[in-house]
């Protein structure tokens, strides 16, 4: 399988290219050249498979001749060994043909862990083999950077730096990147704010020099390797509710488009999805773009699905190559566009594509707040507040009230308990496997929102 930049200025890359590389040169996201398909039977006879054979069999067509059968058998059972549940990502019912998609049953509580835990065992598979080192440095508004040091801790080929705006991640969020003892893993706790970190991140991707010198990897959701991982879930959550027979439908709390994007891939894989519906919060840019057909950013709004709080969704560009018939040079134009100007228009054809596949909604946080209470009396489920933008838009775009609608459950509502008490008055308790996270003992570095500060504590605190 060979990949190409939605940008198509880019050299072709093998998926262990694709993976390790990140972004392409041109600027644009790798995309594999063409969709593998899965027939009909291939999908039914995933039924009652464990969720790492069905991984294996989704994934084993994007990956090439990057690892053989059996490494890749391996590679997969150690990055869901992790996992607190048995079914991996399991599914609960809300209503007679409304379910969850548990996502959060890693080992930081949100669904980042079902791609980073199985990126982690594959980077330190492909870097052993070329006897190579990196330095990984992520910037994180709280679930990201945690996912990434609970996938790469203890891993001999990595380090791994994460920037955080000092005093604005919860405190299970910095408990999760600063209690790990592992030499390998890295808390960097920046003096600024989330912008700040992601701004020093760019710039030490720029800095080629420093790149070159410690060996710098990325692992933000414009990773192929991520967005592969996410639509396993696709699969395993259809395939219980009766497909490839029936057609099964989707709501994704979106931010970045990765998840939903993986949603996409799995239909064009030939998974009988009916809907997959786009739910954001108020930062709707998405749930706008649909309506208007104008990709219009505005300044970001803080809300209590911090997480979607995201003002350029990344992976859009994948679904735009596909939208404009994998011409890069039209998908570099609209990202030029955007880039001078804040805007792009779709074409109408675009749009109309758009619309076909997919529907959105917003949530504000009133209605975010009320759905948490309302699920809790109606079910005593306790949601987080990202899980709760899901189920509202999903109730508001149910379609045909006969195909079953499955809200993907993002993060544990432990992860954000202050919401979820100001909804509920309960305050959720954490799993009893992390119940002692906040009597770990901490260690982070402070540092100035400075490139040079950050660049030299880096240097510094690599192992040799
Ligand atoms: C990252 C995240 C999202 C958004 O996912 P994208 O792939 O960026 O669309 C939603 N909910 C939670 C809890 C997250 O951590």
């Amino acid at each position: 399988m060979k990949y190409v930049s939605t940008r198509g200025a880019a050299p072709d890359l093998n998926f262990e290219e694709a993976m390790l590389t990140g972004l392409a040169r041109d600027g644009g996201l790798y995309v594999p050249e063409s969709w593998p398909q899965m027939s009909t039977d291939e999908i039914a006879a995933l039924a009652g498979l464990s969720y790492e054979e069905v991984a294996f069999r989704v994934m084993r067509p994007f990956i090439g001749d990057t690892f053989t059968d059996a490494e890749f058998r391996d590679i997969i059972a150690r990055a869901y060994a992790s996992f607190g549940h048995a079914a991996r990502v399991p599914l609960s019912q809300l209503d007679p043909n409304l379910f969850l998609m548990e996502l959060h049953h890693g080992p930081t509580l949100a669904f980042k862990d079902v791609a980073m835990q199985l990126i982690g065992q594959m980077f330190q598979v492909a870097l052993a083999r070329r006897g190579q080192r990196v330095t990984i440095v992520g910037a994180t508004s709280g679930d990201t950077g945690s996912a990434a040091i609970e996938a790469f801790r203890g891993l001999d080929a990595v380090d791994v730096f994460i920037l955080f705006p000092d005093g604005r991640v919860s405190d299970v969020q910095r408990r999760q990147m600063t209690t790990p003892s592992e030499a390998n893993v890295h808390a960097l706790a920046v003096k600024g704010d989330f912008d700040d970190c992601q701004a020093r991140l760019k710039d030490m991707f720029n800095d080629f020099a420093f790149r070159d010198a410690v060996g710098l990897a990325g692992v933000n959701s414009i990773n192929w390797a991520r967005v592969l991982a996410q639509v396993v879930y696709y699969f395993t959550a259809a395939v219980s509710l009766g497909a490839p027979h029936r057609k099964v439908s989707f709501t994704v709390p979106t931010g970045n488009f990765g998840d939903i994007f993986a949603g996409y891939v799995a239909k064009r894989m030939g998974l009988p999805i009916d809907r997959l519906v786009i739910a954001t919060n108020r930062n709707d840019i998405l749930h706008r773009t649909l309506e208007t057909g104008r990709y219009q950013t505005e300044g970001v709004t803080p809300s209590i699905s911090p997480s979607m709080d995201i003002q350029v969704s990344s992976n859009f560009e994948r679904l735009l190559f596909d939208l404009y018939d994998r011409e890069g040079a039209a998908v570099d134009q609209l990202m030029s566009d955007l880039k001078n100007g804040g805007s792009f228009a779709l074409s109408q054809g675009a749009v109309d594509r758009l619309r076909e596949e997919f529907d959105s909604g917003r949530a504000d946080e009133d209605e975010t707040r009320a759905t948490i209470t309302r699920v809790r009396q109606t079910t005593g489920q306790i949601v987080c507040p990202h899980t709760a933008v899901g189920i509202k838009v999903a109730a508001d775009r149910r379609g045909d009230p006969s195909v079953p609608m499955v809200v993907l459950a993002t993060a544990h509502a432990a992860k954000f308990p202050d919401a979820v008490e100001a909804a509920t008055g309960l305050r959720p308790a954490l799993p009893p496997r992390m119940a002692d996270l906040f009597d770990r003992p901490e260690r982070v570095t402070q540092v100035d929102n400075d490139l040079a500060a950050l660049q030299a504590t880096i240097r510094e605190g690599r192992r040799a």
